[in-house]
């Protein structure tokens, strides 16, 4: 093992934790290059959303950087040539607590490359969060990876120590998965993990007074060529079934040196078109069924998913501001959670007459316009003067019955 103080691990082994998205920051509009920011501090400070909506800056960091799985998109795999760079618990910890007390980062997130064992591993950076919580006491954010295939002992201690914890499928099938990473059981090892990581957080949240616990995932998009609606189909599952807190999409982007790295990158309009849809499932009551795909199975990227939907249901528009309930101004193109949540508070005192009065409330009118009425009047051209139905013949409707592990 490479000898090298904190600091030089900290960098290195910052810069290696790049490649996982759970517990980034991504904009509520599923913005694609929010959650790819970094901080000042260079390769390891990276802002995240709190379930409170406020942003933080996390230490984000691996706790060794040389693994036994050998995933072909990975640059920490098997095989590879490199110096091994492990934290001690102790060093880590006390790192950490500096960059804290020094108001340089306000949480943790812990990951790390299989070394010497699952259990070792998990160990070290579950004794790491004991040391942190127990003699630092230290009461902020910790996000905790949990490795496949960890132990349920060690998956139970982390549901106490830590505030999130996540096991990254990141293919939406066994059969996709092998095909990037041939090691991982896709049912056994990550699967089983957070269904029974979705009991303990039910148990462990009941009677909390305070922020829940959660879990999260994350899909690599386009790596083993999977259809958008197979993420989609499994995301739906995951959410409604299991009950997670977060998904995080991440374009493949292929790594130098690994076995994928002639592979073409995953464009990031299609990472940000599926954070769309994550949106519409999560926020907007929207149904698998009702989401549109072309002929491969592919989001359209040229168009915004909640506009195709309502380009393709004239029969459910216009709508009128005045009266319509949440639900159905939520199906509004250019009208978003805020906008209505204004809309609703705002016309209980009067009525809104204007489009300037809309466009203070944060809608986008360019794309609401041929959708709404004002007072019973078009504020804009009528949606079928206007309207051009995004290609209805290459544009097929999401289904329910898409196979699905979850
Ligand atoms: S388990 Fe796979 S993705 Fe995770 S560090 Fe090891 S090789 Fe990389």
């Amino acid at each position: 093992m490479e000898s090298i103080e904190p600091l030089g691990k900290l960098e290195r082994l910052g810069g290696a934790a790049q490649y996982d998205m759970c517990g980034s920051c991504v904009n509520p509009k599923g913005d694609t290059l929010a959650h790819r920011q970094r901080g000042e501090m260079g390769k390891w400070v990276y802002p995240a959303a709190m379930p409170d909506g406020k942003h933080i800056l996390l230490m984000k960091v691996l706790m060794s950087n040389t693994c036994e799985n050998n995933c072909l998109y990975c640059v920490n795999r098997s095989g590879k040539d490199r110096p091994v760079l492990s934290f001690e618990p102790e060093e880590l910890s006390s790192l950490f607590m500096n960059m804290f007390n020094g108001n340089l980062v306000q949480g943790l997130f812990l990951s790390s490359a299989i070394y010497k064992g699952v259990n070792r591993t998990m160990d070290r950076m579950l004794r790491t969060i004991e040391i942190l919580r127990c003699r630092h006491r230290f009461r902020g954010f910790i996000h905790l990876k949990i490795l496949p295939g960890a132990d349920l002992g060690h998956i139970e201690r982390a549901v106490k120590l830590a505030d999130r914890v996540s096991v990254n499928l990141e293919a939406p099938s066994g059969a996709r998965l092998k095909r990037i990473a041939p090691e991982k059981d896709y049912t056994e090892e990550l699967l089983s993990r957070i269904q029974y990581l979705s009991g303990l957080i039910n148990k462990a949240n009941y009677g909390r007074r305070w922020g829940p616990k959660g879990q999260t995932t994350q899909f690599v998009v386009g790596a083993a060529e999977e259809p958008d609606t197979e993420i989609l189909a499994v995301t739906k599952n995951l959410y409604d079934r299991l009950d997670l807190s977060r998904i995080y999409f991440s374009a493949f982007q292929p790594a130098q040196d690994t076995p994928l790295d002639a592979l073409r990158p995953t464009p990031f309009l299609r990472e940000h078109r599926i954070y769309q849809v994550d949106f519409l499932f999560r926020r907007y009551g929207f149904a698998m069924e009702e989401i549109g795909f072309n002929g491969k199975g592919l989001l359209p990227l040229g168009k915004d998913p909640k506009m195709i939907w309502a380009e393709n249901h004239p029969e459910r528009f216009p709508v009128e501001v005045n009266t319509a309930p949440r639900r159905v101004l939520l199906r509004v193109p250019g009208f978003g959670l805020k906008t209505v949540k204004r809309v609703l508070e705002v016309r209980r005192e009067h009525k809104i007459n204007c489009i300037s009065q809309l466009q203070m409330m944060g809608a986008v009118m360019k794309n609401a316009q041929g959708f709404i009425l004002l007072n019973g009047v078009y504020p804009g051209k009528p949606l079928s003067s206007q309207m051009e139905i995004w290609e209805p013949e290459k544009v097929h409707f999401g289904e329910s019955t898409i196979a699905s592990p979850v």
